[in-house]
Formats: C-alpha cells, structure tokens, sequence
C-alpha cells in the first residue's frame, strides 16, 4: 500500500514537472499540400516558372491556415486551399487541367473527413468550376459518397454549385501536352509537364510527370481531413477515372492514423490502394506515420510499377512526403505560419 502511494507521487510529480514530450512539441494545427510529382527536373525549369509554382503554393497555403488560425476545421481548410489551386492554370486541376483524348477536360475529386471517416467525391464532371467543393456537397448533403457524370452535375446544380462551359478550364499549354502525346503515341500520360518545356524529351517509363493537387490538414481541435482534386491524365480516354476520387486510392482520412492525398499514376495506386495502405500499415502494424508511408510509397507501389507519391499527416502534425520521381510540387504551414516549399528531391 505505502509503495503504491510512493510510486503514486513520484508520476504524480513526473507528470507536472515534465510536460508530456508530444503535448509540448505538437504543432496546434498544419496544413501540407501537393502540387503534383513527376519529371520536374532543375534543367527544365525556368526561374520564371519555378517563381510562379512557388507562389501559388505559397498562396494556397496560407489560405488554408488563415482558415486554421481563425479556428475553422480541416474540412474547411483543406478545401479553401485546394479551391485556390484548382484557380491557378498552373496546376493539373480545375482551370488548367489535362485534356482527354477527346480534347475535352474531365474532373475527379473526393474528400474525406478523419474525424466521422465522412467522405464525398465526384468523378467525370465537365462543368463544375471547384469539384473539391461538388465532392463536399456529396459529402454533406446527400446520403452517398460518390456521384458521377452528368447526375452529380445535376446534383451541383440543385445545390447552387457554380457551373461554367467546359473551354473555362482550357488551356493552350494542356492543348499542346496533348497534340504531343497523341504525335508521339497514343498512352495516356501523366498531366502535370508543369515543369516541362512543351517539347519535352520523351518520358522514361518509370518517370512521368502528373499534376494533381491536395492537401492533409491537422485543426484545432485535432482533427485531421484530407481531399485530392485532379484533371487525370494527359490522353485517358472519355470516362476513365482515376485514383483521385476512389476513397482508399487517392485520399484516406482517419483521426485513429492519418490523412493522405495521392498524386502519381492512378491506375496503380487504385491497385495498390494506397492512401488506405497507409492508414492500414499505421493501425494494424503499428508502424509510424513516416514509416508507413516511405514503405507503401517507395515499397509496396514501386514494386507494382507505380510513380508518383503522397502527403501524409498524422494526429499530432507529423507529416511524411515520399515520393518516386524526381520532384513533387510540396509545402507545409506551421501554426506560427513558417512555410516550407519545395519541389525537387533534394529540398
Ligand atoms: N493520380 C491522377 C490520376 O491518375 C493523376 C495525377 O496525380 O496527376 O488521375
């Protein structure tokens, strides 16, 4: 009896003298983006671009924790910084996305929730100026999680969504990745070449470039949320959809492990489920955020075959950012604001 009493005190104290090491060091709130992986490459880039990419990463991040600092939730914010991308041309998403082999624009997006594991997403939509915001509305206001084509259109439209003509989200940069693609064979090719001049070299197989966006934030009240949004591939033919919209592909939110958004070549992470892999790796096999996820990405997906990565985040605001191919678009925002951006793999 007296000993337990003598232990007692001594946690007792412990606990007040020495603040629990992950209370003291967690970050209040975070957000991380991607931008896209691929063949970006310091050669193809001109610092003109490069200053561009990094400004608009800039700005979609500190939209996003403005939404943070004021208290809003990761839901909140992860689709006020996901809008901003899907606004800049630059980005493989919304305005600026890829073209089909149709030389029309198809979008998918989903988000997902880690708090209610909630999620919503779209698939195939032609005409929804911010499908991240179509995915949310699905979320929210319907009893289903995915809507497709014209009848998530419709559904928009119901809603109050803000619709525009296809040739909004044109650009003649994505209008040329296509000629080309289609000049020099017929595969769908990863939508990114953000980095790439236009008469880029041919693709190394295992290297391609793509260009969708999302974003994995931690709130205040310590709940995480993930979304992806994404135009697909340069050439996919009308009606293929990717991973972006497929919960457990491209974007996986769970408050128990983590949030992720994928970028890379769908098909592959829809195959390996990779967002989800992660999550399972952290639950089942008790692994670290960082360690599941160097070991879904640069494991598990290489060996399928797949290129790309991921952004990852787990409760307490660690964030892990592995990726396959030479450069992914990629930042962070603490909650006293210091950014970090980077682009290559040697940041
Ligand atoms: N994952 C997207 C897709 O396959 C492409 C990308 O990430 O750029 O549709």
């Amino acid at each position: 009896m007296c000993r337990r009493i003598i232990v007692g005190l001594c946690l007792l104290s412990w606990a007040l003298i020495i603040p629990p090491a992950q209370a003291q060091d967690a970050p209040a709130f975070r957000l991380a983006i991607h931008g896209g992986a691929g063949t970006i490459q310091r050669a193809n880039m001109t610092p003109e671009r490069e200053a561009a990419y990094r400004a608009a990463l800039q700005e979609a991040l500190e939209t996003g924790h403005a939404v943070l600092a004021s208290g809003g939730s990761s839901m909140d914010a992860v689709i006020a910084t996901i809008a901003v991308m899907e606004e800049s041309p630059l980005f493989n998403a919304g305005k600026g996305a890829v073209f089909t082999s149709d030389k029309t624009v198809e979008l998918d997006a989903s988000v997902m929730d880690g708090q209610t594991r909630a999620a919503g997403a779209v698939a195939g939509v032609t005409r929804v100026k911010s499908p991240i915001a179509l995915a949310r509305l699905v979320m929210e206001a319907s009893p289903h999680v995915m809507m497709v084509g014209t009848g998530a259109e419709q559904f928009g439209t119901e809603h109050g969504i803000d619709m525009v003509d296809n040739a909004y989200f044109h650009t003649e940069r994505r209008l040329q990745q296509l000629e080309q693609r289609q000049a020099r064979d017929d595969t769908p090719s990863g939508g990114d070449g953000a980095a790439e001049p236009v008469d880029e070299p041919a693709e190394a197989p295992l290297d391609k470039k793509w260009g969708t966006v999302g974003a994995v934030a931690l709130d205040q009240n310590g709940n995480l949320a993930a979304g992806t949004s994404t135009g697909g591939m340069t050439n996919k033919r009308y009606g293929r959809v990717g991973d972006a919209p497929i919960i457990g592909a491209g974007t996986y939110a769970d408050n128990a492990t983590a949030a992720v958004s994928a970028t890379g070549h769908g098909e592959y992470f829809i195959r390996g489920v990779v967002a989800y892999d992660i999550a399972a790796m952290m639950r089942y096999g008790g692994l670290a955020l960082d360690e599941a996820a160097n070991a879904v990405v640069m494991g598990r997906l290489s060996a399928l075959g797949g290129t790309g990565g991921v952004i990852a985040m787990d409760r307490e605001g660690h964030v892990a950012m592995p990726f396959n191919t030479s450069g992914m678009y990629r930042g962070v925002i603490d909650a006293d604001g210091t950014v970090t951006i980077s682009i290559y793999r040697d940041e």
